[in-house]
């Protein structure tokens, strides 16, 4: 990529949320570290205030530089709409800027390539107005993901009514059958829902892109990446460059020559006096929320499985479960909003995960080697679920109806390693060692990436 000394620049645009922003800054990272380009991280203002952006971006090398879109006024938009209905809509009003930034982008730096993820689909226009040469789409998602989106225009005009009351499993070359109800994000489960239209207008732009890029390795999802590998005419090319995820390395090496190190959370000074192996990490991601009724059977389930456990949860109560946080003193702690995901997954007294499959969360599991136990909530979470549970066999997939005792059994099952979970903890050690063998210097991940920046 080198030319006349200037290094090349890659321009990334990231849909609001932590989980589409931090695999997209780890891409950057590699192609600053592997290949001496430079990048540009544009974000939107919808974002400016998370907290954790602002201790993320600390952490990024000095070749990756920052920069937020202006504010849109989305406030027309209903109320109630969906996030997807948002998150996409911040971008379309965000073009013109956009437009801007990568024109001045261009002008300043050796523009080789934009990156962007499936919200920002139509930001592709004004990568092409500014002349940049690469198109990318970054999927934060599954092979799995992928191939449903690129059959959805197909899917949408031959399903007659609502996927969920599809009466078989949908059947797409190399992916696991997907009941209709896990089907997509979720989104897609509703026509008249406006997020519906969105969905299908985002899948019918994928193939504007030149190069897919998606955050999955093909010990997951082996059949589907050997069937999206063979190239085909009209279907950009497919790498799999992942697991991507944040590293513990990223966080400590920061800036270690400016602030000292945060002090550390008080559930990672928990787990310390925990046994090894001994704890479920219970969390259902930035955005999960449970009704009561379902907290309720969760907190008794837990309580009943017997096992230690750490549960995130938004704003911790006993309601419905009166005594609940009395009676697992010193076995369990619940611990308000945010932990340090990574941190956990790695310590040693944590022996399991109970997740709502996002997939950045199903990604660091696997890399720590944790057997899950799946609880999917939204968005493309079920398909998640029914890849990892009736695919890779890393997860023990809770029933529809969750009821304390299943949710016990199930905890039970995945940190014992009994009845089914002997299967998934030998199947996820599997899984662990692949993925740092896609990661390390000429694994798949790097070879990957290597070639697409050959092709830029
Ligand atoms: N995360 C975290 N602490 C929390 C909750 C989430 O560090 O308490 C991180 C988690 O490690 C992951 C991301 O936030 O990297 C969540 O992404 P995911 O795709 O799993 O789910 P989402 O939040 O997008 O539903
Ligand atoms: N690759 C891929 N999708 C493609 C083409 C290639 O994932 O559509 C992978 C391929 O498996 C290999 C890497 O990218 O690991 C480099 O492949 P490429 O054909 O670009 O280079 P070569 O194999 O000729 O070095």
């Amino acid at each position: 990529m080198e030319d006349g000394g200037r290094p090349p620049h890659v321009a990334m645009l990231a849909t609001p949320g932590m989980g589409h922003l931090i695999p997209l800054a780890e891409l950057a990272k590699l192609l600053a570290a592997r290949h001496g380009a430079t990048v540009t991280l544009l974000t939107f203002a919808s974002m400016a205030s998370a907290t954790q952006l602002c201790a993320f971006l600390t952490s990024l090398p000095p070749s990756v530089s920052h920069e937020t879109l202006p504010p849109v006024d989305l406030s027309d938009l209903p109320h109630d709409a969906p996030i997807e209905a948002l998150m996409s809509e911040e971008c379309t009003r965000s073009l013109p800027a956009l437009a801007g930034t990568l024109a001045e982008l261009k002008r300043t730096t050796r523009l080789v390539a934009f990156v962007t993820d499936h919200f920002c689909v139509n930001a592709f226009d004004s990568a092409r107005d500014a002349g940049v040469g690469r198109r990318c789409l970054f999927i934060p998602g599954s092979l799995h993901a992928l191939t449903l989106m690129l059959h959805l225009p197909e899917l949408v005009a031959s399903v007659p009514g609502e996927f969920r009351d599809l009466p078989e499993p949908l059947r797409l070359p190399g992916c696991v059958p997907i009941p209709g109800l896990d089907a997509v994000f979720s989104a897609l489960q509703d026509r008249s829902s406006p997020a519906y239209g969105m969905m299908v207008h985002l899948a019918e732009r994928f193939r504007q892109a030149d190069t897919f890029l998606v955050n999955s390795f093909d010990a997951i999802e082996p059949e589907v990446a050997s069937v999206l590998r063979q190239p085909k005419p009209g279907r950009p090319l497919v790498y799999s460059i992942g697991p991507l995820i944040l590293t513990a390395e990223d966080r400590s090496t920061g800036d270690s020559d400016a602030k000292p190190p945060p002090p550390r959370a008080a559930c990672l000074e928990w787990l310390d006096r925990q046994p090894a192996r001994s704890v479920i990490f219970v969390s259902f991601g930035s955005g999960g929320a449970l009704p009561v009724e379902q907290m309720r059977e969760l907190a008794l389930g837990l309580e009943l499985s017997g096992q230690r456990f750490l549960w995130v949860v938004r704003s911790p109560t006993d309601e419905g479960s009166a005594g609940f946080i009395e009676r697992t003193k010193g076995v369990g702690l619940m611990v308000p909003s945010w932990v340090p995901q990574i941190e956990v997954l790695a310590h040693e007294a944590t022996g399991g995960f109970l997740t709502h499959c996002g997939w950045n969360s199903t990604l660091e599991s696997l890399v720590h080697g944790m057997p899950m136990v799946a609880w999917p909530l939204y968005a493309e979470q079920r398909l998640n679920a029914v890849m990892l549970s009736e695919g890779v066999g890393a997860a023990i997939r809770l029933p529809e109806m969750k009821e304390k005792e299943t949710i016990a059994e199930a905890v039970r099952e995945v940190m014992a390693g009994e009845g089914k979970g002997a299967a998934v903890r030998a199947k996820v050690a599997e899984v662990q060692k692949a993925a740092a063998e896609s990661l390390r210097e000429g694994g798949a991940a790097m070879a990957a990436l290597d070639g697409v920046v050959e092709n830029w």
